[in-house]
């Protein structure tokens, strides 16, 4: 038993640890499965800020394109008319003809077309210069013979007037000296710009041009800064990284700050930017993240919790299990009913009685009976059913908690029932019980030898003076009246000594025997020491019922014949009293009634006997 415990004991903690290691291998593939996704999310955000500023990139490039067309088509059209000798107020014409086109058809922002050609500055929006007026001195004509026939593009710069960023486009004619330029004003660049800046503290949106100056930003105070020239500002920091590296992200530390930076190029050499700080990047990712973990660890607590329960429990349910197979060791069968469900579960049986519960009902109720009924000798049948009756169970547990009953089984073997109460339901009725079989048969039989030797008188056989009283004590208490007679040899003494204590002995068989004669077997015969002798025969209830048992008897003592004894005959005295079914004095009060009549009837010679005492 101690080894099966051992055993049962180490198969839970290995099934434990076997448990406690699939949850945490969960616990690892849930975690890696939500770093994947976190990964993924990230580089989804990521994704998302770099399509974003790519947007908006191509958004700006088309802004500028226009212009670049404007005086792509201005530039081939003015050659020509050059070579075909135009007139300059035809080329003015032109000019004017194609500002209110670019104004009101393409929608672009600008002042108009202007140009310094053939040596005279036109402008297609009827702008007059002052005479101090150098057109080969500016900047929109010097970047575009710089750039000798090739699109130029002039640094952007912000107009005190209107606030708002201005950019010359400019291209020289195929004569080398003349040229058209367009100033395109950025406004729209900085919508947009403005329009895309991400919520949260330190993020920003800008476009830089080539040369490094803000045409747009989020903040519109930086437009028109130049970020290449100066330092330690998070522009000088974005825009030197940028120019150096030309990398589409990447990340920019300030002020111990991680700022992640998008970009896009617009065109050959700008660029439009997206500035994040990292925390408001991922952020939402590390929310996530951290309510991940809460509910991972709230997971793993609760079926932890439910584990820890289950084994305790199954612990309990081992160990109970244990301690009933040890009982089982003395019963031949034992059965957990469940009275609520009216259900039952083996816990052991023998082979018999196993197969024919198998085929039986599963009411426990029922199962009961049918045993009984097969397995029972006819006459333990009717102090067995009421005890199987499981509805007064119950009640009969109350106070003692276990219940037997003892009954043969049809191969005339003792067996003992016993009912023992197990666990309560909450309202304090019986929830289970256990049905346990014990074989008592050997034990039984001793005990019944031991009982008749203790009632029994040996020298005689009959009923001792206990065994007796004892049944007589048990009649009259049930109501059963009946005849009660006291006897006493007369002169035992003399018989003792005149003819030795063997004779005297004989003599007291003899009575004994007489008495069992005359006696019916359910009458009590006993012997109450000495000489003295006793019966009770129920339902004998008067002189006239009791007389003719009484001369029978007489007759019996007249007939013993003892060899040693040599023809003398022995005499008894007898008294008798009848208890009545109503009756309920005592036995020893019966008792006293008998005796006055033996009293009186050792006055008399011979056998004589003396009812109630009457003379
Ligand atoms: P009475 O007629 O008045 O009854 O006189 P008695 O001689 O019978 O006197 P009593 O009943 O008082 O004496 C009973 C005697 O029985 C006393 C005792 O020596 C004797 N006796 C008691 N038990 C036994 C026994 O087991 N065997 C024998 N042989 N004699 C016994
Ligand atoms: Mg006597």
């Amino acid at each position: 038993m101690d080894k099966y415990w051992k055993t049962s004991q180490k198969s839970i903690i290995a099934y434990a640890h076997l448990f406690g290691l699939a949850i945490i291998a969960f616990s690892v593939l849930l975690f890696l499965n939500f770093y994947a996704l976190f990964r993924s999310s990230r580089s989804n955000l990521i994704d998302s800020q770099q399509n974003d500023v790519e947007q908006s990139a191509i958004k700006t490039t088309s802004i500028i394109e226009d212009s670049v067309n404007a005086i792509e088509l201005t530039t081939y059209v003015l050659d020509k008319m050059m070579v075909d000798g135009f007139t300059e107020e035809q080329i003015t014409a032109y000019l004017t003809e194609q500002t209110e086109v670019y104004t009101n058809a393409v929608g672009m922002d600008f002042t108009g077309i202007y140009g310094y050609i053939n040596g005279e500055y036109l402008d297609g929006s009827g702008w007059v210069p002052d005479d101090d007026y150098v057109p080969e001195t500016r900047d929109w004509y010097k970047a575009a013979i710089e750039s000798d026939g090739d699109i130029a593009f002039v640094s952007p710069y912000l107009d005190m007037q209107t606030g708002s960023m201005v950019m010359s486009v400019s291209k020289m004619l195929n004569d080398g000296k003349s040229v058209v330029s367009v100033d395109v004003v950025l406004d729209d660049i900085q919508k947009i710009t403005k329009d895309r800046v991400p919520k949260g503290e330190g993020n920003y949106a800008l476009v830089l041009s080539g040369d490094g100056t803000v045409v747009a930003h989020s903040a519109q105070s930086k437009v028109g800064q130049s970020y290449l020239n100066g330092t330690g500002t998070l522009g000088n920091i974005v825009a030197k990284k940028l120019f150096e590296t030309k990398d589409k992200n990447f990340v920019a530390q300030y002020n111990g700050v991680r700022y992640m930076v998008f970009s896009a190029p617009i065109g050959d050499d700008w660029y439009a930017l997206t500035v994040m700080n990292e925390n408001s990047l991922y952020g939402p990712l590390r929310g996530l993240y951290f309510i991940f973990f809460i509910v991972l660890i709230f997971f793993v607590g609760v079926i932890s919790a439910i584990f820890i329960k289950l084994t305790q429990k199954r612990t309990e349910a081992e160990s109970l299990n244990v301690q009933l197979r040890s009982i089982s060791a003395i019963y031949r069968t034992v059965h957990m009913i469940d009275l609520n469900a009216d259900t039952f579960k083996e816990i052991t049986s023998t082979p018999e009685i196993s197969t024919m519960l198998l085929n039986g009902s599963e009411h426990a109720g029922d199962t009961l009976k049918l045993v009984m009924d097969m397995k029972t000798a006819e006459i333990s049948k009717k102090s067995l059913e009421p005890f199987l009756d499981l509805s007064t169970l119950d009640e009969r547990l109350k106070s003692t908690g276990t219940v037997t009953q003892e009954f043969l089984n049809d191969n005339n073997m003792w067996f003992r029932a016993r009912f023992v109460s197990v666990d309560n339901n909450d309202d304090g009725t019986l929830h289970r019980v256990l049905y346990m079989v014990e074989a008592i048969d050997e034990e039984k039989r001793q005990r019944d030898n031991l009982q008749y030797l203790s009632e029994t008188d040996r020298m005689t056989g009959i009923l001792n003076r206990g065994g007796g009283e004892t049944k007589i004590r048990e009649m009259i208490e049930n109501g059963r009246g009946g005849m009660f007679c006291l006897l006493d040899a007369d002169k035992f003494k003399s018989i003792n000594d005149n003819y030795g204590h063997g004779a005297g002995d004989k003599v007291l068989i003899e009575i004994a025997n007489c008495l069992k004669r005359s006696f019916r077997g359910n009458d009590v015969v006993l012997r109450l020491g000495g000489d003295e002798f006793a019966a009770y025969a129920p339902t004998v209830m008067n002189e006239k019922m009791g007389k003719p048992i009484i001369d029978r008897f007489f007759d019996n003592i007249n007939q013993i014949e003892i060899e040693e004894l040599k023809g003398r005959k022995i005499c008894v005295s007898m008294g008798v009293a009848f208890y009545q079914t109503g009756d309920t004095y005592s036995f020893d009060e019966l008792y006293k009634r008998a005796d006055q009549g033996t009293y009186i009837s050792k006055k008399h010679e011979g056998n004589y006997v003396t009812f109630e005492g009457k003379e």
